[in-house]
């Protein structure tokens, strides 16, 4: 136990590996030990690298075209003497970079905070029983279990191999899957050939192993990799960058401008030192510094609320996506249906057989057309049982008063239904001990187990699809083995079905070697044993998740695995789809039928239908891409291994917290840490929610930007003072976006946010109407500011002051202008005047800051302001009104709620 770091683990035999590691292959550690370990080797976790170091990312908020602008400013005052002015530049670009990091560096880890909420869980022996635990808690030594889909939580030596693969790119960059065997191999084998081996941080794709984790954390070699770790994506997202593009190209503009305003200064006889400085005033005034920092924040937020809702969000720009998702694929099982199964209806030796009882504890009678049964004296009601109880992973425990399962809750209710008549799991186990087994994988839709004991014994559960075909023979009421009338069994199957029932086919196969059992041996021969029916209620807030989903443009189709009839039964029962006038279910289509349809049907028949069964991981693809060819904006959910193409397709892949594997969560947008479908509709609506927001704030921003520009253009063109200095529009540009304009990023959702259309996807996010709107405040406040500046210099007023009532114009107008801001469509009293508290804060502290630059001394002398009379208050408040007044009809004169916003395509 010394030294364990630096193993050759490939190259030890099994059992000397067992011994280094003082290991129990078969039961595992105890569960002392283990916490002992645990205390020893600290938990299996990687220690995060740091990225950038603070320093660096400090500096680079002064990379930026605004920075070098001033920073010649600076250069310019400097020469010519004027320090106080440079000093005052400088400090504010500091300030400015100051906030930029602060924001940008509570953004960044509170997404981290996010992406490491997900934990990965792994199997493990402990004291002879497997248990699902944190893989945090690993420790050398440790039997783990692994499964398809798994992401293997440390590195393991493998002992027992069964047809695993393991996809090994994160480690190798090799993207096929490799195949794993157990036994030893030379001293020398390069890392990416170690059959034995399988390491941390790669995923499982197929078959199954168990393992002793021979290092954890740092130890494995993925933590040797340091380059791997702490990778955190960048915070952007496709609007981030669009809006980044168009920056650059304002930014040009701007220059063009600026220097425009110089030669048309000049050309007037002005000094080129004055003239500098107006183009320095153009561009500071013109460049809307907030807007990035302000985009990031208010993605941010909308992570936040997205996870209290239970959508954890694993790539940032899914958040922007979620609000023009149009059509939401979802799983059934346990997304749109509760998954508590409770096995209701038996069908054994032509017999079919009611259950009672609700939920897991195994309490509840067994009937027969009414009449209470005994199963003594039933065998092959019992066989079927059996076959239930041994064919499954699950385990059944009272925990208290109440009955859990762990494990898949359709096994789990197997388990249920096999206690309620009599059969003991651990007598059961014990007189037919299992010996090997072939898992459930959706593909293959049943699993089998071979069990020894008097003689050896196959049982299968699975679809009936997948098992009646390799059926010759069935049982009778007593058990003995009759020819196969598969009609009947498919007549009944689709009477359950049509009930809503989940169906579960056995059968089993005598005869079979102890050797071990694989697909190629069990494709005929076989027994079937009869069927098991299980109720999955559908969740009732699904039903009105999907009745808003309808509301809001958003459609809702359900991608199945199970049978048509089933699937049918539970999306009539959820109000998905259109039940026929006659009162039957809604059509679906199942996954033979599609594979017989070319690519343009089957475009036609993704939109048209709501709900496809038996449906492939592979087929889930394909509908993915068929959905996509019209336009629409696809979130897919899916949570096996298989779906890991599928998800990556769709626009927004989700992901099952609880029940998901690990290869689907990686490869998933976002996850839903509670499995719920009205997580996804709640998440798209507050994806829905953020956009509204951003377009906000870049609806609120952009008239003071434009206002001041034109407010030093027109002051050139008519050669008079400038009305606003570089420092002053540098104060009210940085002031106005962090005290006013953030507040904007808490906004609540607005009222009906639900019952418009989807945004169209690429839909530039200023339409026609916005861009008017944002025209005509700037044209505002370039009357207000201009005007109350000429006023006052004819009262008498020295420019200082006139200055002073100039910057104030911007202050009060967009604090006004702010309020109309909140919403787009609706107006202030009918979102509610006080649910965003913070806006009300803002402005107030806005106030504040603003008297502070009239009336304090320092600051008169630091911005060449001056203190101004009551009556200019009374001026600006009216200019402030007017704005608000004016902005306010403009809203009421539009119709509500059906501005659709300009499809202008953006490619991409
Ligand atoms: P979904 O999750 O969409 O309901 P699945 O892919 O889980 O569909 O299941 C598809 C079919 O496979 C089910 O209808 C059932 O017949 C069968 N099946 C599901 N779970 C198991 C299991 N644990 N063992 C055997 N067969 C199963
Ligand atoms: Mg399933």
């Amino acid at each position: 136990m010394q030294d364990l770091m630096d193993r050759h683990w490939h190259h030890l035999p099994d059992a000397e590996a067992v011994d280094l590691l003082d290991a129990d292959a078969e039961r595992g550690l105890d569960r002392l030990e283990a916490e002992e370990r645990q205390r020893r080797f600290g938990p299996n976790a990687l220690t995060p690298r740091k990225g950038r170091g603070p320093l660096l990312r400090f500096l680079d908020q002064f990379n930026q075209a605004l920075v070098y602008v001033l920073l010649a400013a600076i250069l310019v005052k400097l020469a010519l003497g004027g320090y106080v002015d440079a000093g005052v530049i400088f400090g504010v670009v500091l300030l400015n970079a100051v906030i930029g990091f602060v924001q940008e560096s509570k953004a960044a880890s509170a997404l981290d905070a996010l992406s490491r909420s997900l934990t990965t869980e792994a199997t493990v022996m402990r004291g002879g029983e497997r248990r699902r635990v944190d893989a945090r808690e690993l420790v050398p030594g440790d039997m783990v279990l692994l499964a398809s889909g798994d992401k293997v939580p440390a590195d393991l030596r493998l002992l027992r191999v069964r047809s695993l693969k393991v996809d090994e790119s994160a480690l190798t960059g090799e993207s096929v899957p490799v195949e794993k065997r157990a036994g030893v191999m030379d001293r020398d084998t390069p890392l990416a050939d170690r059959a034995n081996m399988a390491y941390s941080s790669t995923f499982v794709t197929f078959g199954t192993a168990a393992g002793l984790v021979a290092a954890t954390g740092d130890n494995t070699e993925v933590g040797r990799i340091s380059e791997l770790i702490a990778r955190v994506d960048p915070l952007e997202t496709p609007l981030t960058r669009q809006i980044a593009r168009f920056s650059r190209l304002l930014l040009f503009g701007i220059l063009a401008l600026a220097a425009l305003t110089f030669v048309i200064g000049l050309l007037h006889g002005e000094s080129w030192i004055d003239m500098f400085m107006a183009a320095v005033a153009l561009a500071v005034a013109m460049i809307p510094e907030g807007l990035p920092a302000v985009l990031t924040i208010t993605l941010a937020i909308g992570v936040a609320r997205m996870a209290r809702r239970h959508a954890v969000i694993r790539r940032l720009p899914a958040v922007e996506t979620l609000g023009s998702t149009s059509v939401i694929c979802s799983d059934k099982t346990g997304t749109l249906t509760r998954n508590e199964m409770t096995v209701q209806r038996l069908w054994a030796g032509a017999d079919e057989y009611a259950l009672s009882g609700v939920g897991y504890a195994p309490e509840g009678g067994l009937t027969a057309d009414g009449a209470r049964v005994e199963p003594a004296g039933r065998p092959a009601l019992t066989e079927l049982l059996r076959a239930g109880l041994l064919c499954n992973d699950a385990v059944l425990r009272e925990d208290g008063d109440a009955w859990r399962i762990e494990g898949d809750p359709t096994e789990g209710a197997l388990l249920t239904a096999a206690a309620k008549v009599g059969l003991a799991a651990a007598e059961e186990h014990g007189s037919a001990p299992r010996l090997d087994a072939v898992p459930f994988e959706s593909e293959h839709q049943y699993m089998a187990t071979l069990h020894g004991g008097a003689r050896p014994m196959v049982y299968l559960k699975g679809s009936v699809e997948s098992l009646l075909s390799r059926c010759d023979g069935a049982i009778d009421r007593d058990g003995t083995v009759i020819p196969l009338d598969p009609e009947a069994v498919r007549a009944r199957v689709e009477a359950l079905a049509a009930r809503g029932l989940r169906v579960l086919a056995f059968a089993r196969m005598d005869g079979a070697g102890r050797s071990g059992i694989d697909h190629p041996d069990l494709t005929d021969r076989l027994t079937f044993l009869g069927l098991q029916g299980m109720i999955d209620p559908p969740r009732e807030e699904a039903v009105r998740a999907v009745a808003a989903c309808r509301r809001a443009g958003v459609s809702v189709k359900m991608i199945t695995g199970d049978h048509a009839l089933t699937a049918a039964a539970i999306a009539g029962q959820i109000g998905l789809g259109e039940r026929a006038d006659d009162g039957t279910l809604p059509a679906a289509l199942s996954g033979r039928e599609l594979a017989e349809l070319h690519d343009d049907d089957l475009i036609r028949a993704a939109e048209q239908t709501a709900v496809f069964a038996r449906v492939t991981p592979e087929q889930k693809l394909r509908l993915v891409e068929a959905i996509q060819a019209r336009g629409a904006v696809v979130a897919m959910t899916g949570d096996g291994v298989n779906d890991a193409p599928a998800l990556r397709q769709a626009d927004i892949g989700v992901s099952m917290g609880l029940t998901g594997t690990e290869v689907a969560k990686e490869a998933a947008d976002m996850v839903l840490t509670d499995d719920n479908f009205a997580t996804i509709e709640a998440a798209v609506e507050e994806g829905r929610g953020v956009f509204d927001n951003l377009t906000k704030f870049i609806t609120w921003i952009l008239p003071t930007n434009a206002g001041q520009g034109l407010v030093i253009l027109v002051a050139v063109l008519l050669a008079q003072p400038l009305p606003v200095l570089p420092v002053q529009a540098l104060w009210i540009n940085m002031t106005t976006a962090v005290l006013l304009g953030l507040t904007l990023a808490f906004e609540p959702k607005e009222p009906a946010l639900m019952d418009r259309a989807p945004r169209p996807p690429g839909a530039s996010i200023l339409d026609a109407v916005l861009l008017q709107r944002i025209l005509l405040v700037a044209l505002m406040l370039l009357a207000g500011a201009f005007g109350l500046f000429e006023w006052a210099l004819y009262h008498g007023a020295s420019v200082e002051q006139a200055r002073t009532v100039a910057v104030n114009v911007f202050a009060v107008g967009q604090a006004f202008y702010l309020l109309n801001c909140r919403s787009l469509r609706w107006s202030m009293f009918r979102i509610g005047v006080f649910s965003n508290p913070w806006i009300w804060a803002g402005i107030a502290a806005m106030a504040l800051v603003q008297l502070a630059f009239t009336y304090l001394p320092i600051m008169n002398r630091l911005f060449h302001t001056a203190p101004i009379s009551a009556g200019y208050w009374l001026a600006l408040l009216a200019v402030g009104l007017v704005i608000y007044g004016v902005m306010g009809l403009e809203k009421l004169l539009r119709p509500r709620g059906t501005r659709e916003p300009l499809v202008a395509r953006q490619g991409g």
